[in-house]
C-alpha cells in the first residue's frame, strides 16, 4: 500500500507526482484508465500530420509556472508564437477580441454595437447570470452579434443560467476609447490572456506532458480504470480487478464519475449530486491538406448557420506537425451528451467539415489529403447555479475522507495547463507540510528512490 495514491496521469497527476518527487517523496503510485499518460495534452500521429485534442497553446501568466515550463519545455525547444486571431461574422475576419476592433463589420452593426455599448444597462451592477453580466460590460448589441451566440454554440445551455464566475481572467473588458481606436482599424490584438503563447517547436503538446513524464521516476500503472472507489474502507477497485488502499487519494477523474463510482459512509450523502455535474463534450475534426498559404492560428466563429464554434491551423503553430508544403485544419463543435442522436451529431460533423474548407478554399477534389475525428468527452464544465451553490461543500466532504479531487475535472472548472501544473504542485506541497515528518519516511523514501533510478535507468536502455 502507498501513502498516497493519485488517479489519472494526466497534467495534473504527472505535476503531483513531480512536486512529490522533487521534494524527496516517492511513497505514491498513480494508477491511469489509458494505456498511456498525458490525458487531454496527448497527441495523434496521422497521416504524417500531428494533431493535438484539439488547440493546446501554453500561455504563461505565473512566475512559478514560467520556470516549470522553462525546465521542461526549454526555450530553444518552442516557438513564442504573436496571436493571430480572429472572429468570423457577416463574411468579414474582425481581429480578436470583437469588442475592441470592429472595423469592417456592416455599418448598421457597428452603430449597434457602439450605441447599446453608451446606453448598457446599468440595471445589472451584480450581474446573477451570464447573460447579464455580457449585457452589463457590453450591451445589447456586442452581447447579440458576438457573446451571445458564440457562448450559447460553446457551452450548448441556457446562458440565464450560467453563473457570471465562468468569465474569470478570459475575457477582456472594453471602453468607449477602445471601440473607437478599433473602429480606425487601429488594431487593439494585444489584450487579453492570450496575446502571445507558446509550443513545443516538436511532436504537438505531448512534447511537453512526455518531458514531464521524463522528469519522474515513478511508474504509471496503465489500463487501470478506477469502478469504486470506497470512502469509507479507503479502497479503489480497477477493472482489471485489482484493488488499492490509500491514506490519501489525490484524484483528477472527473468528478462526476468520482462521486458516482463512489462508496460513501452513512455519514455523507454526497454520491446523488453527480446528476447535477454538468459538463459538454466536443468533436475536434483534423484536416491536412496541400498548400500553406493560410497565416490565422484560430477563429472563432459565432453565428448560428455554422454548427462548429472554432477552428485553427496547425501548421502555424509549429511546422513540424505537418507534412512538407502541407497545412492543416482544425475544428470544434460542442454538444451535451445525451442531447443528440449519433447520426445527427455525425451529421453535424460532416457539414463542419465542408463548410469549415469552404470558407478557407480546401476541397476534396483540388487539395485535402487527410481527415481525422477525435472526441473529447467531457470539455467544458457548465457553471451553472447549482454548482456554484454545491460544489465546495462537494470537496470539503471529500478532503473530509482524505479525498483531493483537483485537476480541470476533477475540481470541476474551465481551467488551463498552466493551472494543471499548479495544482499538482499545490496538492504535493499541502501534503508534504501536512504528513510528512522526515525522520519516520526517510529510510523507506531513499529505499524507494534507489529503486525508482534503477527502475528508470533500465527503461532508458
Ligand atoms: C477543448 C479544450 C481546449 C483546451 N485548450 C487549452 C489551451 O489551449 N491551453 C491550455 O492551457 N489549456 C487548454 N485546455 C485545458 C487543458 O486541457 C487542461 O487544463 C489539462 O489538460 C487538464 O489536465 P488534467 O490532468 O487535470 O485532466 P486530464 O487531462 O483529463 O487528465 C485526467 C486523467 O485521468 C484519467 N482517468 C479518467 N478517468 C479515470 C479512471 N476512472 N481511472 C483512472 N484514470 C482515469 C484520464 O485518462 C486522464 O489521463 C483545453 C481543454 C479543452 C477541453
Amino acid at each position: 500500500m502507498a501513502k498516497i495514491v493519485i488517479l489519472g496521469a494526466g497534467l495534473t497527476g504527472l505535476s503531483t507526482a513531480y512536486h512529490l518527487e522533487k521534494n524527496n517523496f516517492f511513497d505514491f503510485t498513480i494508477f491511469e484508465r489509458e494505456s498511456t499518460h498525458g490525458g487531454l495534452c496527448r497527441s495523434v500521429k496521422h497521416d504524417g500530420f500531428t494533431f493535438d485534442y484539439t488547440g493546446h497553446l501554453l500561455h504563461c501568466n505565473n512566475t512559478y509556472f514560467q520556470t516549470v515550463l522553462n525546465e521542461i519545455l526549454p526555450p530553444t525547444t518552442r516557438n513564442t508564437l504573436a496571436r493571430k486571431s480572429y472572429i468570423h461574422s457577416h463574411n468579414h475576419f474582425v481581429p480578436y477580441p470583437f469588442q475592441m476592433n470592429l472595423h469592417g463589420l456592416p455599418t448598421e452593426v457597428i452603430a449597434e454595437c457602439i450605441c447599446s455599448f453608451a446606453k448598457r444597462n446599468h440595471q445589472h451592477n451584480n450581474p446573477q447570470s451570464f447573460h447579464e453580466w455580457v449585457l452589463k460590460y457590453f450591451g445589447t448589441g456586442i452581447a447579440k452579434h458576438f457573446f451571445f451566440p458564440y457562448n450559447q454554440k460553446l457551452l450548448q445551455y441556457n446562458l440565464k443560467k450560467i453563473h457570471p464566475s465562468w468569465t474569470g481572467r478570459f475575457v477582456p473588458k472594453t471602453t468607449i476609447k477602445n471601440l473607437f481606436t478599433g473602429l480606425a482599424n487601429q488594431e487593439n490584438n494585444s489584450v487579453g490572456y492570450n496575446h502571445t503563447f507558446l509550443y513545443p517547436k516538436q511532436g504537438g503538446i505531448q512534447t511537453f506532458t512526455d518531458n514531464l513524464r521524463k522528469k519522474i521516476t515513478c511508474s504509471i500503472k496503465t489500463n487501470y480504470n478506477a469502478t469504486n472507489i470506497d470512502l469509507k474502507k479507503k479502497i479503489v477497485s480497477f477493472d482489471n480487478g485489482h484493488t488499492e488502499k490509500f491514506d490519501t487519494l489525490i484524484t483528477t477523474i472527473p468528478l462526476k464519475n468520482l462521486l458516482q463510482n463512489s462508496t460513501q459512509p452513512s455519514s455523507c450523502n454526497i454520491k446523488k449530486n453527480h446528476r447535477y455535474l454538468r459538463c459538454n463534450a466536443v468533436v475536434n475534426f483534423n484536416v491536412g491538406f496541400k498548400g500553406t498559404s493560410i497565416d490565422k492560428h484560430w477563429i472563432y466563429f459565432p453565428e448560428k448557420k455554422y454548427p462548429f464554434y472554432r477552428v485553427g491551423f496547425w501548421h502555424n503553430f509549429s511546422k513540424s506537425l505537418v507534412r512538407p508544403e502541407h497545412g492543416a485544419l482544425y475544428g470544434e463543435l460542442a454538444y451535451l451528451p445525451g442531447q443528440l442522436r449519433e447520426k445527427e451529431l455525425n451529421q453535424r460533423v460532416e457539414k463542419s467539415i465542408e463548410q469549415s474548407c469552404q470558407i478557407f478554399g480546401l476541397s476534396k477534389n483540388k487539395n485535402i489529403v487527410s481527415q481525422k475525428i477525435l472526441h473529447l468527452p467531457n470539455a467544458y464544465v457548465i457553471y451553472d447555479h447549482w454548482r456554484e451553490k454545491n460544489l465546495p461543500a462537494l470537496h470539503k466532504a471529500l478532503r473530509d475522507h482524505s479525498v483531493y479531487s483537483i485537476g480541470r475535472y476533477g475540481a470541476w472548472n474551465y481551467s488551463s495547463m498552466q493551472d494543471a501544473i499548479l495544482d499538482g504542485q499545490k496538492i504535493a506541497t499541502k501534503l508534504l507540510h501536512q504528513f510528512i515528518p522526515a525522520q519516520i519516511y526517510k529510510k523507506k523514501r531513499e529505499k524507494k528512490k534507489k529503486e525508482r533510478s534503477s527502475e528508470a535507468h533500465a527503461i532508458v536502455l
